[in-house]
């Protein structure tokens, strides 16, 4: 197969990438190792009387100031909502003993799109002919030669194959893309070494869904936000959907990866107890609790990114990530951005930096 631009990374900036390229009529195909598209977007999907509703695993939020995501949302023609943020956050101290009408919303302000952040990718999808945007394709190893990069790839059945481009950007976290894929000629020890260097935004995260028939905290004046020094929840918010149930919270889970990893169902255990002593009886009868642990997904955490971050790291393509292979093979997720990597806004910006480049 040929292409003149390969997109590895079927997540926001590589299908944000595909849908520029796409609109000005160029030759692209986009290549996603996951059975699904979106990456760290992701939701889970209640389906019941044939109406669905959509709970963020990922990113829930966006805010005022992140001009692209308002535009491309626009573009798309999706609907958006404030975060649900009327009412008292509870505190729970080392102990659990609850305080409530300890302040208010701590996301009050952030806005959220209807039907969850995964309406972002399905409307790009529908946008893209599906011969072009290949889910259950692994890119391997990329090969530079006088005419372009060969990329050898594994399809769902273990078939290999290659694709033939001019340029592969690749849209995927720069630590997935160091430890997991090889490089002929070598990427020299400087370049793997800054893509290392780069945490992958929440790579190393966990969060905790439970839905509700009724948003009993809702009624109880509660906007459902709650921080904990015990745990195994640290922060939890509301996160219904806009208009009707299931309801729903949802929390980050405090509890370093590899005991989450050797735990998971004292896990769920334990966060259903949490928001029982949080929020009520009513809360120790989910219609379902989920736990989508982002740090053992391989193509999206790598052991590097257990370890807990304290700051939003300052992201964007240092020296020795710019001008690889003579400029033929670019590095394109939210990572690279300048001003927002790590947030949705930032894989939007990283498909306009690589835009400006191609
Ligand atoms: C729990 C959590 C909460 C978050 N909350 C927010 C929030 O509220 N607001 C916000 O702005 N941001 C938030 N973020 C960050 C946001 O999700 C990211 O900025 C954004 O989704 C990154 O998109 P991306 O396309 O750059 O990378 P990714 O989404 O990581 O996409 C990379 C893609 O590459 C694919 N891939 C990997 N290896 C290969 C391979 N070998 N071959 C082919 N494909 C491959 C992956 O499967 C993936 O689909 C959150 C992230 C997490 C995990």
């Amino acid at each position: 197969m040929k292409t003149d631009i390969l997109i590895v990374g079927g997540g926001l900036s590589g299908l944000a990438l595909a849908y520029q390229l796409e609109q000005a009529g160029k030759d692209y195909i986009v290549i996603e190792s996951r059975a699904r598209l979106g990456g760290r977007i992701h939701a889970h999907i209640h389906d019941q009387d044939q109406s669905k509703q959509y709970y963020d695993l990922g990113p829930s939020w966006f805010w005022d100031g992140q001009r692209r995501m308002a535009k491309l949302i626009d573009d798309l023609n999706l609907s958006t909502f404030m975060q649900y943020a009327q009412g008292e956050l509870c505190y729970e101290d080392e102990q659990g003993n609850v305080q409530k009408g300890q302040g208010y919303a701590s996301m009050a302000g952030s806005y959220r799109i209807k039907g969850g952040i995964i309406q972002l990718i399905d409307s790009i999808r529908e946008k893209l002919p599906t011969s072009k945007c290949l889910s259950d394709h692994t890119a391997l190893s990329f090969e530079q030669n006088e005419t372009g990069i060969t990329t050898t790839i594994k399809d769902k059945h273990q078939h290999t194959i290659s694709i033939h481009s001019e340029k592969v950007v690749l849209a995927l976290p720069p630590r997935v893309a160091a430890e997991t894929l090889s490089y002929n000629p070598a990427l020299s020890a400087k370049t793997i070494k800054a893509m290392q260097a780069i945490p992958t935004w929440m790579a190393g995260h966990a969060k905790v869904i439970a839905t509700y028939a009724k948003p009993f905290w809702r009624t109880a004046n509660l906007s459902g936000d709650a921080m904990s020094r015990l745990g195994p929840m640290v922060e939890i918010h509301d996160a219904s959907p806009q208009e009707g149930g299931p309801y729903a919270l949802f929390g980050f889970v405090g509890v370093p990866p590899h005991i989450r990893q050797q735990h998971p169902d004292e896990l769920l255990k334990a966060t259903r107890a949490q928001l029982t002593r949080l929020f009520g009886e009513e809360a120790n009868h989910p219609i379902d609790v989920v736990l989508q642990d982002w740090a053992f997904e391989k193509e999206t955490a790598t052991d590097l990114d257990h370890q807990p971050l304290n700051h939003h790291p300052r992201y964007g393509l240092t020296a020795p990530l710019q001008n690889l292979w003579d400029g033929r093979l670019l590095l394109g997720s939210t990572e690279t951005a300048s001003d927002f990597g790590g947030y949705l806004e930032g894989a939007l910006e990283a498909a306009e930096q690589v835009l400006a480049k191609l």
